[in-house]
C-alpha cells in the first residue's frame, strides 16, 4: 500500500468563459457512494492515507469527513500569514504546512520566523518547486496573490537556505523541482532533512533513461538518495468515483523496476518516509 504524499479535494466552479469562480470548495459531493466506501476503492488500487494539501478550510473539512485517511497538511498565503496562524493550525491538528506562490523567494528573511515554529512543533514543510500552473494563483484567480508570482522563487536551491538556517526542519520539495530536476536532487542528496516527491505534470513525462541516470548513475545505485523519495501523484482525491493517478502508480512502478530497487526502499517511498516526516516527534 501506499501513501500518496501530494493529494487534493479543492473545487471551483467555471463561470461561462470556462474561468475558474470564487468560492473555493471541497470536491467531495454526496452521493450514493459514502467515504467509507471512497476509500476502500482507493484502498483496492493501492492507497493507503493521503497528504492533503488545500487551504486550512478544505483540508480540515475532509479531515472530518475522512479520518485517518487524511493526513491534512494545510496550504497558506505565506506572505499573509504569521508565526502565530502556522502555530493555530498545528495546535488543531495539522501535520504540516504547504507553501506555494510566494511573492519572495522561498528563502527569504521575513520568511524565516515561519518556518521556525514548523521546525519547534517537529511538524513537516512542503514547498510546491518549479513551474506553476497558470489561473489558479494569478491576479483574479480563486487563490490570488497580490501580483503575478515568479516561479524562480519557487527555485528548489531556495530550499538550501532553509536547511542552513534550520537543518532539523523536515522538507518536502513537491515536483521535484521541475524543470530544475538536478537542484532537487542535488537538494536530497546533500541535506538530511530534506526529501522529494515526483508528483504533478511533468516528471513522469521524462524519460525513464534521466531518472535511471539521476539515481542510479553509470548504473550504481546511489541507495542514499533515492531511498529519500515519496510516493506522490498531484491529484484531486476526493472526487466520487475519479481515480486519475493510474499513471503516476505505473511511473513509480516503472523506476522502481528500472532501477531494480530493494523491497526495504520501495516500502520508504511507498509509506515510511511521508510516515515519519509527519509525525510530530
Ligand atoms: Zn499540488
Amino acid at each position: 500500500m501506499r501513501i500518496d504524499a501530494h493529494a487534493h479535494g479543492i473545487h471551483a466552479e467555471l463561470n461561462e468563459n470556462n474561468k475558474r469562480i470564487p468560492p473555493i470548495m471541497s470536491s467531495w459531493r454526496n452521493t450514493d457512494i459514502t467515504p467509507a466506501e471512497h476509500i476502500l476503492q482507493h484502498n483496492e488500487r493501492g492507497i493507503e492515507k493521503v497528504l492533503l494539501l488545500d487551504p486550512p478550510e478544505i483540508a480540515f473539512e475532509l479531515k472530518k469527513v475522512f479520518g485517518d485517511f487524511v493526513l491534512p497538511c494545510p496550504q497558506i498565503k505565506i506572505d499573509e500569514s504569521s508565526p502565530d496562524e502556522v502555530a493555530s493550525l498545528l495546535e488543531r491538528g495539522a501535520c504540516g504546512i504547504k507553501f506555494i506562490a510566494p511573492m519572495r523567494p522561498y528563502g527569504d528573511d521575513s520568511y524565516l520566523p515561519i518556518y521556525e515554529v514548523i521546525r519547534d512543533c517537529r511538524a513537516l514543510a512542503v514547498f510546491h518547486t518549479g513551474f506553476l500552473v497558470h489561473e489558479f494563483f494569478d491576479p483574479g484567480g480563486v487563490l490570488a496573490r497580490p501580483s503575478w508570482i515568479n516561479m524562480n522563487y519557487m527555485r528548489p536551491s531556495e530550499l538550501d537556505r532553509i536547511n542552513r538556517a534550520f537543518p532539523d526542519l523536515k522538507i518536502l520539495i513537491a515536483h521535484f523541482g521541475n524543470p530544475w530536476w538536478d537542484e532537487a536532487w542535488s537538494m536530497i542528496k546533500s541535506n538530511k532533512s530534506i526529501y522529494a516527491d515526483m508528483s504533478g505534470g511533468s516528471a513522469y513525462k521524462k524519460s525513464m533513461n534521466m531518472w535511471k541516470e539521476m539515481f542510479a548513475p553509470n548504473g550504481i545505485l546511489d541507495t542514499k538518495t533515492v531511498s529519500k523519495l515519496c510516493y506522490g501523484a498531484d491529484d484531486s482525491m476526493f472526487s466520487p468515483g475519479y481515480f486519475g493517478y493510474q499513471n503516476f502508480l505505473k511511473f513509480y512502478d516503472d523506476l522502481y523496476e528500472a532501477l531494480q530497487l530493494p523491497e526495504e526502499i520501495r516500502r520508504m517511498i511507498d509509506r515510511e518516509n511521508v510516515l515519519m516526516l509527519t509525525e510530530r516527534k
